[in-house]
Parts: C-alpha cells; structure tokens; sequence
C-alpha cells in the first residue's frame, strides 16, 4: 500500500517553482519527526568540500541539487518505475560539517551515518566533494566490506597528499580498501580519463584486484557491454554506488571542480546508472557539484536527474 505521506508534492498541486525546495518535493523528516521511524531510504545533504585540492564550491551542491530537483516527477519515462511508491522515501535534511575542521566534519558525518544505518535507513547522499563518501562507508559498511560501482574521471586511488596522512577527494576509495570497507575484488570504476601524476593509483588498483574501465574501453564495447561485467563484478550482495558528476563530459557538466574532457553525454550518463539494475545498494551518493563553476544550473540539474535514477535502482 502507497503511505501518502511519503509521497513527492506533484507539480498538478502546487507549481514546481513554488513551495520550499526539498529533494525531489519529498516530506522532510528530520530525526525525531514523528514519521522518522517509517524511513527507509533517506535524502541527505553533505554540504562540506574540505577535502578538495584544488577549486572549491561543492559545499553548495546540495542547496542546488535540492532546488534542480523540484523539476523530478514521480514516474521514470524511460522504465515506468514509480519509486516513492516502492520505498519510503524522504529528505533528512543536512549532516552538518565543520567547515573550518576537516577531521571533525569526518568525524560528524560518520557519526550520523551510523546513526542512519542503526535505524535501517539507506542514505543516497548529495555532496559535498569525493571526501563525503570515506565517512559514509565507515558508518555503514558494518555487516563487512561492501562492493562498490563508481563513475568517475578519476579513481580517487592516491595516497596521502602534501605528506603525512592528508585525507583528500583524491584518495576515499584507497583509504577505503585499506580500512576494509570495500571489497576491492567487487569493485569497478568506470570513466577514467585525463592527465595523471604517474601510475601510483592503478599501481594500487592492479595489486589488489579493483577493475578499472578507461572511458577509450566504455566508448569501444559500449554501455551495456561493459555494465553487464559491473553487475557479475559487484554481483548481488550489499553494493554502494557512487557518481562524481566529473564522469559526465564538462560540455555536458561544467559545474565542477577537477572537469576532464571526453566524457559521456547525458543519455550515457543516465543510461550506466539503469544499467545497475538488479544490484543491491546499501547506499549511494551524487558528488562533486559545484555551484560556483556552474551554467545556468545544468550540471545541478543533471546532478537531480541522475539521483532520481540512482534513487530508482536502490527502490527496486
Ligand atoms: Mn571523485
Ligand atoms: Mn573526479
């Protein structure tokens, strides 16, 4: 039975311009609303980009992604998928960051997270830089390693910047393996493009088993091609998916702080998350929308677009 209450304000009852923006007109239910408890798949906002080492503007992502959103209607054109009504959904509201303490904000945003997690919310979180997703998984990789599906320009591999153990939005994915929060045999990461500093994050990649898919090998075999390996890689068991919108071509998404040119369009940016049909996510998150350095707010509105989609494939 569809609860009403979970459902989005349709833009046939009040103007999709009008009202307060939440993602997707979703109720907002912060902790302690009376409707907290019936939650099952949680919008959240990471407005924090402390991890970023080079231009700023991501900590606006989720004002943007939020107000884009309004533009979602309930149904998937492409599937016929409704997914407010196979799932709870609703936005929580923000984690709260410290912006002038990196450390802490880590520390705030995994707090909150398995804080969701013990409650049995899966989040699909708005960013917020590529840091966001490290404390994500430390609070809800609980149950083991997770696999992971990552779209990307980057793999996010590196080690520590500037010497020393400098967490950054250049290596969650490397801390994340050596934490065992991700399965590295169960990973993909797909779109990787651009200069490099040398090879030391593939390095790392081939020692241990993660797959990497250069955007010359998704263009040559194809989307489906290569999103049918994603599935057997990642398989059935608990997954998280995580999208750096810097997958996307910057003609397409310019809105955003490390662009690499020679991405896919915005059909195939679309079409690799429907392609993750059938995998199990325990979480997801939309990252590296940066406001600052967008035009006339498309990359935000490709950004809600792809999260409407995530959010299908985590409904199912
Ligand atoms: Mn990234
Ligand atoms: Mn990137």
């Amino acid at each position: 039975m569809v609860d009403k209450f979970f459902q989005p304000i349709s833009g046939m009852e009040l103007p999709r311009f009008a009202g307060i923006a939440t993602f997707m007109r979703l109720p907002y239910v912060p902790e302690g609303h009376p409707r907290a408890g019936d939650v099952q798949i949680g919008l959240v906002g990471l407005p924090w980009d402390g991890g970023t080492t080079n231009r700023p503007g991501p900590r606006h992502g989720p004002r943007a992604l939020r107000d884009a959103s309004t533009m979602i209607r309930a149904q998937n054109g492409a599937t016929g998928f409704r997914p407010f009504e196979k799932a709870n959904c609703a936005d929580l509201g923000d984690a709260g960051p410290n912006p002038v303490d990196g450390p802490d904000t880590l520390a705030r945003f995994e707090t909150y997270f398995a804080a969701l997690h013990a409650r049995g919310i899966r989040p699909l979180s708005a960013g917020g830089d590529h840091l966001c997703t490290l404390p994500v998984l430390r609070g809800i990789a609980k149950g083991g390693p997770l696999g992971l599906v990552h779209f990307d320009s980057h793999t996010d591999l590196y080690p520590a910047y500037f010497g020393g153990k400098t967490l950054t939005h250049g290596n969650p994915f490397r801390n994340a393996v050596e934490e065992g929060l991700l399965d590295p045999k169960r990973m993909i990461q797909i779109g990787i493009r651009g200069t490099t500093y040398d090879n030391i994050d593939t390095d790392f990649a081939k020692a241990n088993g993660i797959r990497i898919v250069r955007i010359e090998e998704l263009f040559a075999r194809g989307i489906p091609d290569v999103m049918a390996e994603a599935r057997e890689i990642v398989g059935t068991a608990p997954a998280y998916l995580s999208y750096d919108i810097d997958f996307v071509d910057p003609a397409v998404a310019p809105g955003t702080g490390t662009p690499e040119w020679g991405g896919p369009n915005a059909f195939q940016a679309i079409e690799v998350v429907r392609e993750c049909r059938g995998m199990t996510l325990a979480g997801a998150d939309m990252v590296e929308v940066s406001p600052p350095v967008d035009i006339n707010g498309q990359t935000a509105w490709l950004g809600a677009s792809l999260m409407f989609e995530i959010l299908c494939v985590m409904a199912a």
